[in-house]
């Protein structure tokens, strides 16, 4: 095994996703500790001279698997390219973002690769030469080391890990994709773009989410609502929910942060009646600055929150956005 890093980094519309690269930052710098290099492949037809690009962020070796075969995301498809370059590369860790797609394709790449996988990690390293990962357990509440006896495989939590810049000029190299659309179980006709321009919540640096002390947007809580999205508007951010909320239909579910909904980990979470249940802390603990804002000064909410605000939505969500405006001039 070489003390290379695997890295698979996410394209989408012809660019690396932000996931992606912060996925190959973390690969740079553990390949570092390793002694080895960085690897990054990519699966997206047309995107040779796009991939030749992340020498920049690292990465000292791209290869590009495109062609009518990968067409489409596919998982079988996906994870049958990722296992082979795994194998072809020997490298001592494959790693990828632990985003909707990494975290359906790369579980059963890493089963054909006959290796574990720790999910949804948020820390590398390298221990007597061997990479180590660690990754939140018990809903954030323990902290689990993982190492492996062969190849380490993991999926990176997306903004945990940094991006890198470096000075690398790479080629991209072309390898071959050993199976045609014919093999897949299941092909991906077609992919409908969500709500036009829309951050999602999992890849946010701000995130501004509701609960259900913003009441019913479609009768009294409407105007709550109007707010938060205004607040949001202002700071550039995304906006999530609580699963109360979701459930109640009040939110789509790509919105819900926790144990059943997205694990979110921006510079900064804002939660505006949200109590604060342990399933809900699951998804947002690992956020930088918290800010809670809620009416009841005993809401668990304010165990985990950096600032908090104890009052109604309907008064601080409004004077925060009218004094963030002023402060940024937005
Ligand atoms: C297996 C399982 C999985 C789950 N997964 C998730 C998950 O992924 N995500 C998730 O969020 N939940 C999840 N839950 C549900 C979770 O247990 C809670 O029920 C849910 O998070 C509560 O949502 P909430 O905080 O919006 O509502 P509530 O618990 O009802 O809290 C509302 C809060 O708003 C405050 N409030 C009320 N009015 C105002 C006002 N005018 N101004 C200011 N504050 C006000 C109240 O003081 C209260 O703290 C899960 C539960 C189970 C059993």
């Amino acid at each position: 095994m070489s003390n290379d890093v695997l890295v698979f980094v996410e394209f989408s519309d012809g660019k690396a996703t932000k996931p992606g690269l912060q996925a190959l930052g973390a690969g740079h710098n553990l390949a570092s500790q390793l002694g080895g290099s960085a690897i990054a492949l990519v699966i997206a037809a047309g995107a040779d001279a796009e991939a030749a690009n992340l020498g920049k962020n690292g990465a000292s070796r791209v290869l590009v698997a495109g062609g009518d075969a990968v067409g489409n995301y596919s998982p079988d498809g996906f994870a049958n390219i990722l296992a082979q370059q795994a194998e072809a590369t020997g490298a001592a860790a494959v790693l990828a973002s632990a985003t909707p797609a990494g975290k359906d394709f790369v579980a059963r790449a890493a089963a054909k690769a006959k290796c574990g996988l720790a999910a949804d990690c948020t820390e590398l390293k390298a221990d007597g030469g061997k990479p180590m990962a660690e990754r939140p357990v018990y809903a954030g509440k323990a902290v689990a080391t993982v190492s492996a006896p062969g190849q380490l495989w993991a999926t990176l939590r997306p903004n945990v890990f940094g991006e890198v810049s470096s000075d690398n000029t790479v080629t991209a190299e072309s390898v071959s994709v050993s199976f045609g659309p014919g093999d897949l179980k299941a092909v991906v006709q077609e992919i409908l773009a969500g709500v036009k321009g829309k951050l999602d919540v999992a890849e946010a640096e701000i995130v501004v989410s509701g609960g259900r002390g913003l009441k019913d947007p479609n009768g009294e809580g409407k105007a709550n609502w109007d707010n938060l999205q205004q607040l949001a508007e202002v700071l550039g951010a995304a906006t999530g929910a609580s699963r109360a909320v979701v459930d109640a239909g009040w939110r789509p579910h790509g919105e819900q942060v926790g144990q059943t909904g997205k694990t979110v980990s921006p510079k900064l979470y804002i939660a505006c009646g949200i109590s604060g249940a342990i399933q809900h802390l699951a998804g947002m603990s690992g956020s930088k600055v918290i800010v809670a804002i809620n009416k009841d000064d005993n809401a668990p909410i304010f165990k985990v929150a950096d600032y908090g605000i104890v009052g109604m939505v309907e008064d601080v969500v409004p004077a925060l956005t009218a004094a963030l405006k002023e402060t940024l001039g937005s």
